[in-house]
Parts: structure tokens; sequence; C-alpha cells
């Protein structure tokens, strides 16, 4: 399992987001505090964002498959990357499955970023010729991609449906909207007054961390949050 982070507000610092929080996701790459599957997030790690310097709303991404706190730059320049849409990930990846920047989130479909935290049966997802690679994350990724976001909700369902051990917390983002799904794992988010932060877990202590009851969705826009329950079979 893995832990994963978004960001909608102003643009601020990767850095503020990601590293210098005190248990923000360089942290939990190697002491979560809530993470149930899993010791551990070395097996790589991805940031997304989106600039207003690239046309047409495409994400930059920045990924890797060795451990974030082993990374030599990712600490001198992530204090320069700026964004006001955010999403960034570290990888504990499934036994079996490989390990490869290609296999670690964010993955992307030219516009969307997104994320995977948790497992599921690669048997019941399609094949599919635009996985970025072959783990269950970036199959996932790209049945959720192929569906469209809208139908993020329906499509978590429908897997569930089919594989009911799989975990399938979920975080995507666009540049104006967060998505992200709480279903077999942890999922919080914080309403700060420059933006919104949903994360895995929280990065500090602050009061305002509100935990995501299981089997929801999240929609964040820039004027609003909502909480959509998930229907599915237990
Ligand atoms: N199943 C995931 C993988 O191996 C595990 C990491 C995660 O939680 N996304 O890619």
């Amino acid at each position: 399992m893995c832990r994963h982070l978004g960001w909608l507000g102003e643009p601020v610092s990767v850095a503020s987001l990601v590293i210098e929080p005190t248990n923000g996701l360089l942290v939990q790459s190697y002491s979560p505090r809530r993470q149930k599957h899993g010791l551990m997030n070395a097996d790589g790690w991805g940031v997304g964002f989106y600039s207003p310097d690239l046309p047409g709303g495409t994400p930059c991404r920045w990924r890797s498959a060795t451990p974030m706190w082993s990374d030599a730059s990712l600490a001198s320049v992530a204090p320069a990357l700026r964004s006001g849409c955010v999403v960034a990930a570290v990888r504990s990846a499934t036994v079996g499955m490989p390990i490869e920047a290609t296999a670690a989130a964010p993955f992307t479909d030219g516009h969307w970023l997104l994320s995977h935290n948790g497992l599921v049966d690669r048997a019941v997802l399609p094949p599919s010729a635009s996985a970025e690679s072959t783990n269950d994350s970036a199959l996932l990724a790209a049945l959720i991609f192929d569906r469209g976001l809208d139908a993020l909700g329906d499509t978590i369902v429908e897997v569930a449906a089919v594989d009911p051990n799989a975990r399938l917390n979920i975080l995507a983002g666009n540049g104006s909207r967060l998505l992200a799904t709480a279903w077999g794992d942890t999922l919080s988010a914080l309403r700060r007054s420059d933006g919104v932060v949903l994360a895995s877990e929280p990065y500090d202590d602050d009061p305002g961390w509100q935990e995501i009851p299981d089997r929801h969705l999240v929609d964040v826009t820039p004027s609003r949050v909502q909480l959509v329950p998930l229907r599915g079979s237990r």
C-alpha cells in the first residue's frame, strides 16, 4: 500500500506539501503513522502538478523507483515547484509487482493525474494497451481513465464487486478538481484558508484534519468539498 496526497488551492510549493510537514510524504516513506498494510513506502515515489507555463492543462510528472528519502535532487528542487494542484505519492509495491518508475503514481492520461493506494487482482481488470506499467495500480488507472473520472465512484463499486478483497483508495486531480475514494484504507482531508489537502494520513497534528469514512468519494472544486457515499456489497 502506498500513501498519497493531493492539493487544490492557491499555488504553493511541492516542498511545503511533501517535505516540510512534520509527517509529510517524505516522512511517510519510512515512518507512516496510519498505514494498515506494509511498514514503509520505499519502492518509489512520484510528484505530479499543473503549471501555468504548460498549455492545455498538461500535467508535469517526476517519478522514481527509489525511496523518496534517497533522492539526491528532490529537496533542492521541490521548493521551486509551485502549483495550485498537486498529486504526489510514495509507493510500497504489492508482492509480485514490478518496481520501476512507470509503476509509481501518479499515472496520467494527459489530463488527469491519478494515484492508487491499495491492491486489486489484475485478473479482474481488462487488459489495456495504454497502461503505463503491468502493476495493478497502472491497470486500474487505465480502466478509470477509459471510463472517465465522472464515473469514478461507479467504477470503484464495479471493481469491488468482482474483487471483494480489493482496496481501492484513489486520488486524482486535473488542475481544477480533486477526486478521492476511501475504500479499504485511510483518507483524511484538511481545509486550509488557501486550499484543500486530501491525504492517506494527516501530514501534521492540526486538529482540522477530518477522517473520510470508508466507502465514500470526496469531490473537491475551488468552491466546495462534497462527500458522496458509495454503494457496494460487503
Ligand atoms: N498495488 C500497488 C502496487 O504494487 C501497491 C502500492 C499502492 O498502494 N499503490 O503498485
